[in-house]
């Protein structure tokens, strides 16, 4: 499935989702004490499955780097290594299967959250968005790659100490979106909902 995260944040770029170096992906198993993430600062046009990092979950507050391959050594990973460690400590309902937690700066669900919208409001109007992806009430102003923003997104997708969460995606306002499914592209899926809902909201004008 590494190969499959290279591919989504490929498909990421071309959609204006992210900058070269934007956005971070992690993926575990359920079987396995340990997960992937993307690394710091690489290109997403270029990631490689070897560029990863592998991350022991030591315990519920402590993780620890691993070896992977000998390229990975020399790359960090990314900066938001908290968000996506509280979210794969323990991995709640999708404690039989693999979680995927997503990171990207979607244009038009940020556009909607700088308009003042709570995403978390728009999707009562649209069946094809609440029928599938489940939206979280918005983080407010947070820095990036700090535990604030770590805190407040496991706080809006209500994580509990098994890892379950009430939603499938929440908007960071200023910032982007993060979302969580069993696989990559299902969790894109969710991205790619939303803000197809948000650029519809935004055209319409029918918002305050
Ligand atoms: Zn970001």
């Amino acid at each position: 499935m590494l190969e499959t995260i290279c591919d989504i944040m490929v498909d990421a770029y071309k959609r204006n989702w992210i900058t070269s170096r934007d956005g971070n992906v992690s993926i575990r198993h359920h079987d396995r004490d340990h997960f992937y993430i993307t690394p710091s600062g690489v290109r997403k046009q270029t990631l490689q499955p070897d560029q990863f990092k592998k991350i022991k979950i030591v315990s519920s507050l402590m993780w620890r780097e691993e070896f992977y391959s000998d390229i990975s050594s020399n790359l960090k990973p990314s900066g938001e290594l908290p968000l996506h460690f509280g979210l794969q400590k323990n991995m709640g309902q999708h404690s039989n299967d693999v979680r995927v937690v997503v990171h990207v700066h979607p244009t038009y669900c940020i556009a909607a959250m700088h308009a003042g919208i709570d995403l978390s409001t728009i999707s009562n109007a649209f069946p094809e968005l609440n029928r599938y992806t489940r939206v979280a009430p918005n983080v407010g102003d947070v820095p990036p790659i700090s535990q604030e923003l770590a805190d407040q997104c496991h706080k809006m997708l209500q994580l509990d100490n098994y890892g379950n969460i009430a939603y499938d995606i929440v908007g960071i306002k200023g910032h982007g979106v993060v979302a969580i499914d069993t696989s990559p592209w299902r969790a894109y899926e969710h991205i790619e909902r939303l803000e197809h809902i948000c650029k519809i909201v935004l055209a319409s004008g029918n918002y305050k």
